[in-house]
């Protein structure tokens, strides 16, 4: 038995890692399987303090999403990626192999598996009615799951949860933290329940730097909540958790003339994507579900097939089959018009 297999923790034999876009397909030349914005904006950064470890939270920062999110800069805390956000909670919250979260499947993967990693139990209540919550059941479960996971709009349904179901769950599972990842919230006609702060005392928003914003490769992410559970997470939160470069381009890209652009981006991408899903009507293909997002989820008839015919022609989209009631489902980010024609292009040759 090596040393690995004598020593690791239990629970961590059975775990599979999260396969995240990057991790499980490379090479290819466009790439829609991250939900990455196609636009890559210049910053500068300053190099006169790289010598000196950064700030626990960086005020300037914080306050500079607060004011874009509408909150105070006290109910902000900054990490890497929402990702780290999830985690937090998980570690702040759950007694490992006693405690437990709610997920409503199919749903972003990091939740379970971030519980997992720590030996928290996962409770499924699945979507229902076209991706919306089953509000009595998330309620009913909610008794035994001190954290609960939704995702609006829904990765990877693409449509944004009703707001009075939200609002439901915040009041009758009073004795949970309810977490509203709100991750693709710029691409969404629907409004942010960062604003209900004030109200529900148990209510955490997430958001994101890494998709509408085009940041995805600086790692920041913001958790939003009220000032007692910010500083719960700031005692198991890391020492000096964002790279200075991050905290110096987060908040140029959270300027008045970077905000401008960013509204433009997100203009055009909606733009591509009306147009990316009425080219699609021609072929074989099913769309899913509405998207309020930067992505399409289509049916097909064999989605593996597919997802290797376009990896082989250097397009990669991303296969979500393995979700819940996914099965031969593909899901597709909107790129810039040249790589949405392309998209287009290679599905029109596939299918004829
Ligand atoms: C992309 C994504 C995240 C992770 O974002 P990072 O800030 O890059 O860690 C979180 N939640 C959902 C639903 C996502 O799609």
């Amino acid at each position: 038995m090596s040393i690995v297999d004598q020593l690791q923790r239990q629970h961590l034999k059975q775990l599979t890692p999260y396969a995240s876009a990057r991790r499980s397909m490379s090479g290819g030349n466009i790439w829609l399987n991250a939900n990455e914005s196609p636009y890559c904006n210049s910053y500068s950064v300053d190099d006169g303090k790289l010598n000196r470890y950064p700030e626990f939270q960086s005020q300037p920062l914080n306050q500079a999403y607060a004011d874009y999110a509408g909150v105070k800069a006290s109910q902000v805390l900054s990490s890497r990626g929402s990702d780290e956000g999830i985690e937090l909670l998980i570690r702040a919250f759950c007694e490992p192999a006693a405690d437990k979260v709610l997920i409503c499947p199919p749903t972003y993967g990091m939740y379970a598996i971030s519980a997992k990693t720590f030996a928290v139990g996962v409770t499924e209540v699945p979507l229902v009615n076209n991706g919306q919550l089953d509000t009595e059941s998330v309620i009913e479960a909610s008794a035994e799951c001190k954290v609960i996971f939704l995702c609006s709009p829904s990765n990877p349904l693409g449509n944004a949860l009703n707001t009075d179901d939200i609002e439901q769950v915040l009041q009758h599972s009073p004795r949970s933290i309810v977490v509203v990842d709100e991750a693709y919230i710029e691409f969404s006609s629907g409004n942010s329940v960062a604003n209900w702060l004030e109200r529900y005392p148990n209510l955490v928003v997430l958001r994101t730097l890494s998709k509408a914003f085009a940041l995805a490769g600086i790692r920041c992410g913001f958790l939003l909540a009220n000032d007692d559970i910010i500083e719960l997470l700031q005692k198991v939160l890391a020492p000096y958790p964002l790279p200075d470069p991050t905290v110096q381009i987060a908040i140029q890209a959270l300027q008045p003339s970077s905000l401008k652009r960013l509204q433009q981006q997100v203009t055009t991408l909606l733009t591509e994507r009306e147009r990316l899903q009425s080219a699609l009507q021609q072929t074989p293909l099913k769309l899913v579900s509405e998207s309020e997002t930067n992505f399409l989820l289509y049916q097909c008839e064999d989605a593996a097939a597919l997802v290797a015919a376009l990896a082989g022609n250097g397009l990669l989209i991303r296969n979500q089959s393995a979700q819940r009631g996914l099965y031969n489902v593909v899901r597709i980010t909107i790129g810039s018009a040249t790589e949405n024609d392309e998209l287009i292009q290679q599905l029109r040759d596939y299918f004829l």
